[in-house]
């Protein structure tokens, strides 16, 4: 007889490396260096080659600040996209873009210039550029690293660039093609203009503010004969009154717009002038102007008005009365996207008189009614916001400036009815916060309706028909996009700036014709793919035009370039094809765009243009839109209120797993909220989940899942359930992660993992781990559960816990790659498994009855551990029949030494003191304990693990 065992070491403790703590400050860069010594991306793509592909395209972030959890949030989840989608078998490569042109940058700069006391009016373009270059390269650089920390896997060494050479060749090859389509005009027409930028602004460059503007009455004396309006009105001194909140506009007012079906009036003051207003507004107008009574003399439709006149207020000029659908009556609009096009609209509102002062330069209902009556686009308003030359009175006057001027010379000449401060929501430039003003001047446009060849759909109408094919998450987004394309106005591409891809075209000096032709352009792309768009600055136009060329119309070969760049939103539109079609792994169109949603007016909009000019096809299959990051009340993050959650912060402290874990935790279709104490709920559900694997792990010390498996019909009935239970789970989270919904994956993955596993299964199977001999096939049927629950909770986390599932992979026995993101998705089976879930659902509830028992026991001190108790259950007849089906596994589900069942009218559990000795080896209690020799302490069930184990190590 050999010598007894050490009890203490026949005991199969777990053992792994993978660690309880999980010290991601530390292990998450130390793996992030480990990833790239392999090349860990490029082996990702390489073990999914000749697989069908699967396109996120980047939006590309703007290359100038910091990272902020914005942008964490936006990054984190298209990882999340092209993670799962790889797992999945696709082949999914990566580009990440950044957007270098544009403001920001050229405001930083000239700042930086002017604290070094320099003007860069006094520096070549071409070095202006440079320098804008270099600033974006710096900034990128940060923001590459930042991103590549949250465990993003892409190109990160070689990402997309708006101002590479490639990327700004295809731009301006772009700009050719709408050209080529008919799409492009040159036009004056007034557009947002920013007098601090001294540029154009787009729609999406404007945001609304409040804004207290002056609002004035002023008369406008008819010289018509007021008798071919009514007959009571012969010899009288008649005035148009018009209101506006722009009296710097009135020095451009060239007419009166007025509604031809409403109702006007014309009414006496008792100083007997006569005013022409909107009938329904009247009453309103004689309180404000303070007309103590005044009388209807006549009362007429606005249709007879058209085509009289009236003059200025000051100027000797006449002001044509106009006919026009677009006057209102019912107060200043609220709705941005309306005051978008016609915020000049200025006396639509309450407070008006339904006499709409017109200035066609400066309005865009203006501009078109001006149009309609050959009016001048007149606009004696200069870049900086100045008068012109021409302003009698205020030439050279900043605008805003002069209005309380303009309010005082109309007071002085008689011509003011009123004027009070008036407050309202006016438009900003979203750089420099400025209200901002409408302003004609030359630009160029792409239009939404025609085309300059006459044929095809215009723009608008394709877009439109392109909405329908593309599918929107959520649902509303394809709503949002139609009514943006259903109400933009033509879109203005020409910026007064340096820092972008220039409009190439040229302007013959001969006869002034403008050459804009995509043969030329093509030829001037090709330099620009050679030297970048900077060419366009440092070479004089005979070396950008091809060999030769004579201008078309009258011969000269002399021209001058075009000196505005293309709006920073044509820039990142195009990279559709700028970057969709130039690297050999992406295709056009994309399968998803991913971003904010205020990417409707900005790249999903711009993008849509450009897929319809490139390909009369949307460049996406499907847009993603997330909402934005508020703190934990709710409330806008902002360094003035303290209660922003900087993502550095975070990493720096709990690790970027925490902030993958906390984004896919949340809806992110929705406002999502973020503050420390939420953060320290993720990160206590990170441990929880860390420590599930841990478990798995821990018992799968010694096992080769090649050798040591045991087939599924020989595997104990529970472990088999567990197995059900994880093709379950698997199959829920595969579908959230088909579905796009990361929270619907997260909670089945925690529920799993906190339920299915620590509360039950885990607790279940301890003992016959730790028990049993280590090679038994009740321990080996635990152990070939643990392997399947292991390796699939590795590869189903893997897309949300980039590090914690790669690091888990590493210990599993087996692993057939080095990564885990390497591996793909569990294949889930779809076999029938109902009825063994129903059997231990019932046994589970059953289970629950008696461990609440347990522990009014152990708090009345009956009972110590669970392992002191006896349970007597019993139960109506049929429930005794099932539960005896399953007697010898009981008092391992309950975690008692003994149970007993019996027949009676209803379940009823009653705990006992077990009987017997408790055995030194499992801490179960036996009657038998005390009868082996050689092992006098320890229980029957020991002694048979005990002679297996002495069978092993004599062999
Ligand atoms: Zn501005
Ligand atoms: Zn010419
Ligand atoms: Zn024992």
């Amino acid at each position: 007889m050999t010598e007894p065992l050490d009890l203490k070491k026949t005991i199969n403790l777990p053992k792994t490396d993978f660690s309880q703590k999980a010290n991601l400050g530390q292990n998450e860069p130390a793996r992030l260096k480990k990833w790239d010594e392999m090349g860990l991306y490029q082996r990702v793509i390489e073990a999914r080659k000749g697989r069908e592909k699967f396109i996120l395209h980047d939006g590309p972030p703007y290359a100038n600040a910091d990272i902020h959890i914005g942008t964490a949030l936006n990054k984190i989840l298209k990882d999340f996209v092209v993670k799962t989608r790889s797992m999945m078998g696709y082949d999914a490569p990566y580009v990440p873009g950044y957007d270098c042109h544009g403001l920001p940058i050229e405001t930083l700069v000239e700042k930086k210039l002017a604290e070094k006391g320099k003007n860069k009016n006094d520096l070549p373009v071409a070095t202006f550029r440079r320098i804008c270059r270099e600033h974006a390269e710096h900034a990128m650089d940060s923001q590459t690293r930042d991103f590549s920390r949250l465990g993003i896997l892409g190109e990160w060494q070689t990402p997309y660039l708006t101002m590479s050479p490639e990327y700004e060749s295809s731009t301006a090859r772009l700009f050719g093609k709408f050209l080529e389509r008919g799409f492009v005009y040159k036009g004056l027409r007034p557009v947002y203009w920013c007098i601090h930028d001294q540029t154009a602004l787009a729609e999406a460059e404007v945001e609304y503010r409040e804004h207290t503007s002056p609002s004035v009455y002023v008369k406008f004396p008819l010289t018509s004969d007021p008798k071919s309006i009514d007959e009571s009105l012969d010899g009288r001194n008649v005035f148009v009154v018009i209101w506006t909140t722009t009296p710097w506009t009135l020095p451009a007012n060239l007419g009166i717009a007025v509604h031809p079906d409403f109702d006007y009036s014309a009414i006496e003051a008792p100083n007997g002038e006569v005013y022409i207003v909107a009938s329904e507004l009247s009453k309103a107008f004689a309180e404000t102007v303070g007309l103590a009574e005044f009388m209807e003399l006549a009362r007429f439709k606005g249709s007879k008005l058209d085509r009289l006149e009236a003059k200025h207020p000051w100027l000797d000029r006449k002001s044509l009365l106009m006919n026009g659908e677009h006057v209102t009556l019912g107060g200043e609009a609220d709705a941005e996207v309306e005051l978008d096009v016609r915020f000049e609209n200025k006396t639509a509102a309450k407070s008006g008189t339904g006499c709409v002062h017109t200035a066609p330069g400066h309005g865009a209902d203006d501009f078109h009614i001006g149009k309609q009556y050959g009016l001048e686009i007149y606009c004696p308003v200069d870049n900086a916001g100045r008068f012109t030359g021409d302003v009698e009175h205020f030439a050279g006057e900043n605008i805003f400036d002069a209005n309380p001027k303009i309010v005082a010379l109309l007071r002085d000449n008689g011509m003011l009815l009123h004027s009070e401060g008036y407050s309202h929501r006016y438009p900003h430039c979203w750089r420099c916060k400025n209200p901002v003003i409408f302003r004609a001047t030359p630009q160029w446009f792409i239009s939404m309706d025609e085309t300059t060849t006459g044929e095809g759909q215009g723009l608008r109408a394709k877009a439109l028909e392109q909405i329908k094919q593309v599918k929107w998450h959520p649902a509303w987004g394809e709503d949002r996009m139609r009514n943006m394309f259903k109400g933009r106005p033509d879109w203005c591409v020409s910026r007064q700036r340096f820092w972008g891809v220039p409009i190439p075209v040229f302007y013959c000096q001969g006869c002034d014709e403008a050459i804009a032709d995509p043969k030329i352009i093509d030829h001037v792309a090709d330099i620009f793919a050679k030297e970048t768009a900077d060419a366009w600055y440092a070479r004089p136009e005979s070396e950008l035009l091809p060999e030769g060329f004579k201008c078309p119309k009258c011969g000269s070969e002399d021209f001058r370039k075009e000196t505005d760049i293309l709006d920073v939103w044509f820039d990142s539109g195009s990279s559709c094809v700028a970057v969709l079609e130039t690297r050999d792994n992406l295709r056009f169109p994309a399968d998803v765009y991913l971003e904010g949603g205020d990417q409707y007016r900005g790249w999903f909009n711009s993008s849509l243009s450009c897929g319809i000019a490139a390909h009369d096809e949307a460049p996406y299959r499907r847009i993603i839109t997330h909402g934005w990051v508020v703190d934990g009340e709710g409330k806008k993050q902002s360094k003035s209120l303290g209660n922003v959650t900087a993502p550095q912060e975070i990493i720096n402290k709990s690790g970027a797993e925490i902030l993958r874990l906390w984004a896919a935790a949340v809806d992110y279709t929705e406002d999502v909220r973020c503050s420390d104490e939420i953060l320290s709920r993720v990160v206590d559900a990170y441990r929880k989940m860390r420590n599930t694997l841990r478990y798995t792990l821990g018992n799968l010390d010694q096992f080769d899942p090649k050798t040591d498996s045991v087939s599924h019909d020989e595997m104990l009935e529970i472990d088999r359930w567990a197995l059900v239970s994880l093709t379950e789970v698997s199959a829920k989270v595969l579908n959230g992660y088909e579905r796009y919904d990361f929270q619907a994956a997260y909670h089945a993955l925690y529920n799993f993992c906190t339920v299915t596993l620590s509360a039950r299964y885990f607790d279940i199977i301890k003992d016959r781990l730790y028990i049993m001999a280590p090679k038994s096939r009740e321990r080996r049927s635990a152990q070939t559960a643990l392997y399947h629950i292991a390796d699939t909770l590795c590869r189903l986390l893997s897309p949300v816990l980039v590090f914690t599932s790669d690091e888990a992979w590493e210990n599993l026995p087996g692993r057939e790659v080095q990564s885990v993101h390497i591996a793909e998705f569990p294949k889930t089976e779809t076999a029938d498994n109902s009825s063994l879930l129903s059997r231990w659902e019932r046994i589970f509830a059953i289970r629950d009855e008696v461990l609440r028992s347990l522990e009014e026991a152990r708090n009345a001190k009956q009972i110590g551990s669970s392992l002191e108790a006896k349970v007597i259950l019993t139960a109506d007849s049929e429930t005794t029949r099932f539960l005896l089906d399953y007697f010898d596994q009981l008092r391992y589900i309950f975690i008692v030494s003994q149970v007993e069942v019996h027949e009676g009218d209803k379940l009823g559990v009653e705990i006992q003191k077990a009987d017997g000795q408790k055995c030194e080896r499992c801490w179960n209690y036996s009657v038998r304990v005390g009868e082996f020799e050689k092992y006098p302490t320890v229980c029957e069930r020991c002694i048979v693990a005990l002679s297996e184990i002495e069978k092993v190590a004599a062999a």
